[in-house]
Formats: structure tokens, sequence, C-alpha cells
């Protein structure tokens, strides 16, 4: 038979990939070492010395979630899978699950948790601001929902939200506690099992600098008992946490193959995760935190003003800044990525049209980046104000 269909031209000629600096919301730029590490060999999914690497993960994510949950493992998907797989396996049709919404990521988690059948309440906050105990009390009460789902760095509007105080509450009237740590785990504290967390979930692409890829998650023992008086079977495979702990050894019986994780990203979390070892997760905290306070400096220098007016809320691996009326953004970022390479992004959801967004995670999280990323920002500023079309 004669192919009919010609090769392509676009992939005779070189893979082109600029180097760009990432400070947007995610993801951010992965170090040389973590580089490094993507390129090692390929290894089998079942092979011995992949299944330690995956056990070295699992030791990682347990630090740096602060759990001792043996189910705790990396779910081969970006942060999304982590939401999913949370939702997927708590809910059962019928359940009445609470969703804290003061941004996209509660949006996303409403959509998600109605498509398994949920029936959805939602606490509602405007963008920028934040929820308290007192307001999660009263509406368990009234409610009684199978599960409250909180974000701790939202992303869309730069808002830190605190979390101690909710898991008590949720515990004592027998909802689970899920939580979004995308956009904050490995730059703020987590404290998993102090604070009664059921299910945390983050992303590999964010303060733990290893590619998208891989959503690190953990499961409670109340959150795991949940699963198992299921009258209902967990509604996607891929994300049913009971062949996924299994596949990650975390139940203390032999590996059954699930899915064929992708070794190479597990090297690059490996090494993403080593590094925030190294370097210890207090002085992580206060690097993250050093960095956005300068950030905020430059840009009230600037003569601009940050979204979130509460400086307590404000979440130091994405900053938001109002959008000048007089100014479009958009060429603000056209302006930096086209002449620079430097990432500086618009709002989301919410805050689209809105705000600027400034991201600093990880790796990227340094005074250079931030002097450099103000010093962009300024230039663009400037372009934007006479090119208004
Ligand atoms: N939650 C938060 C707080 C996020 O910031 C993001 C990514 N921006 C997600 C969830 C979704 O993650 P992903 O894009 O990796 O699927």
């Amino acid at each position: 038979m004669d192919i009919t269909l010609k090769p392509p031209n676009s992939l005779s000629r070189p893979l082109f990939v600029p180097k760009k600096l990432l400070m947007g919301p995610g993801p951010t730029n992965s170090s040389p070492r973590v580089l490094k590490a993507m390129g090692l060999p390929i290894l089998g999914h079942m092979h011995e010395e992949c299944i330690n690497v995956m056990d070295e993960i699992k030791e990682g994510l347990q630090f740096v979630f602060q759990t001792k949950n043996p189910v705790t493992l990396a779910i081969s998907s970006s942060g999304h899978g982590g939401m999913e797989a949370a939702m997927c396996n708590l809910i059962e049709p019928g359940d009445t699950v609470l969703i804290a919404v003061n941004g996209i990521w509660g949006e996303r988690a409403s959509d998600i948790a109605h498509r398994y059948g949920a029936k959805v309440e939602i606490l509602k906050k405007s963008p920028g601001k934040t929820f308290t105990v007192d307001e999660l009390e009263k509406s368990i009460i009234k409610y009684k929902p199978i599960l409250f789902f909180l974000t701790q760095g939202e992303s869309s509007t730069g808002v830190y939200q605190a979390l101690d105080g909710f898991g008590e509450i949720c515990r004592r009237n027998n909802c689970l506690f899920v939580v979004d740590t995308v956009a904050s785990l490995g730059a703020v504290p987590v404290f998993t099992d102090l604070w009664k967390i059921d299910i945390v979930y983050s992303g590999s692409q964010k303060v733990l600098g290893a590619p998208p890829g891989l959503a690190p998650i953990s499961f409670s023992s109340q959150a795991l008992n949940k699963v198992y008086a299921r009258k209902s079977p967990i509604s996607v495979f891929y994300w049913d946490i009971t062949k996924l702990g299994n596949y990650w050894g975390c139940f203390g019986e032999a590996r059954m193959y699930h899915h064929t994780i992708s070794c190479s990203l597990l090297y690059g979390l490996r090494e993403g995760l080593a590094e925030l070892v190294e370097e210890g997760l207090p002085n992580s905290w206060k690097r993250h935190k050093d960095c956005a306070n300068r950030l905020y400096e430059g840009i009230n220098k600037i003569g601009l003003k940050l979204y979130v007016e509460n400086e307590n809320c404000r979440l130091p691996t994405v900053t938001t800044i109002r959008s000048p009326p007089e100014i479009n953004t958009k060429h603000v970022s056209k302006y930096a990525m086209e002449r620079y390479n430097v990432e500086i992004s618009g709002g989301l959801g919410p805050s689209a049209g809105l705000v600027m967004r400034i991201g600093l995670m990880g790796y990227n999280a340094n005074f250079s980046n931030v002097d450099t990323v103000l010093d962009v920002l300024q230039e663009a500023m400037e372009y934007a104000k006479h090119n208004k079309s």
C-alpha cells in the first residue's frame, strides 16, 4: 500500500526551544540539577531502581507535606489530577460537598465535584478575600457535607489562605478536609497531620521545581476509610487510590502494574525534592517571603498597587498587581516576552483583565530574578502607556 500523506516538513527542522525566564504563576524554571536528571536513561516502571526512586519521592513528599500518611505518592498528571483524584475517590453520587470559592480553583473544584455526582454547596467570598473558621462552622452545620475543599494558595488572585483550625471543625463534624497546595507547597508551611488535612495535593512544576506532569497527593486514614466504605466503585480507574497506593507500595503488599509512570518525570521530581530537603523547609519559606517583600517594595516604587490589601493574606509565590486602567496589560506581557523572554502573566478567571501576576517559585525565587522582573515590568509599562491599541 502507498503512503498517501507526505512526511511533515516541520519535523525535519531542528527542535527549537527558547530560553525563557518564567516569572508567571507556573510552571517555573527547573534547576540545572533537575534538568540533568531528566536526561538520565529510561527505566521500566516496575524496575527495582525506578521503584527506589518512587520510594525516595514518597519520603520527600511526606516530609514536605509534614505527614506520616503511608498513602503519600505522586499521580501521573498535572495539578488538576490531584483535584480529580481527591473528588473522585471521596464522592459518591448524591453526597453533599462544601467548596470554598474565592477564585478559579474553588470554581474548578465545584465543576469537578458536580461531574462525580455531588450536590455542591458553595462558601463564597469575593476574589481577594479569605475564609474564617467561624464561617466554615456555620456552613458545615447547615449543609452537613462529606467534604470541605479549600485552596491554600489561590494563584488566580494571589491570596494566601491560613489553614489552621479548619481541620478540627471538619473532624468534629465528620467532614473530610481537602486542601489544594498546588501553588504554595514548599513556599509556606503545610502541616498536614497537625492541621488534620485529609487529602492534600500539589503540582510538581511550581515550588518543587520539577517539570509539570506529577501531582503529589496524600490521603489520611479517615479519607481512606471513606474510600473503603464506598457502595459504588471509584468512577475513574486512573485516579483509583487503592490501585495507585498499591503501585506506590503504600499498603505493604506486592506492587502490581497500574500504569506506566514516566521515569524521567520521577527523576526530575526526586531531584527537586532533594534540593528542597537540602535547603530545609524554614529556609525555603523565608526565601520566598523575602523575595516577595522585595517585589512588593519594587512594585510600590514603580507606583503600582497590590491587589490583595491585607498583607497577611498575600501569597508569596504569586503576586497580583492591580492593572492601571489607562494601560492594556496584554501589551506589558507581550513586550516583556518579545523583548526579554521574561514571562509576566495577566489575570485568570475572576481576576482576568484586573491584574498582572508575577510568580516567585522554587529555583526562580531569588533577589536577582526579582530585580530583573521589576526592571522589565517598569520598561514594559512605559511601552504600554504609549502603545494603547
Ligand atoms: N490549583 C492551583 C492553586 C493552581 O495554581 C493550579 C495551576 N495554576 C492548579 C490547581 C492546576 O494545576 P495544573 O495546571 O498543573 O493542572
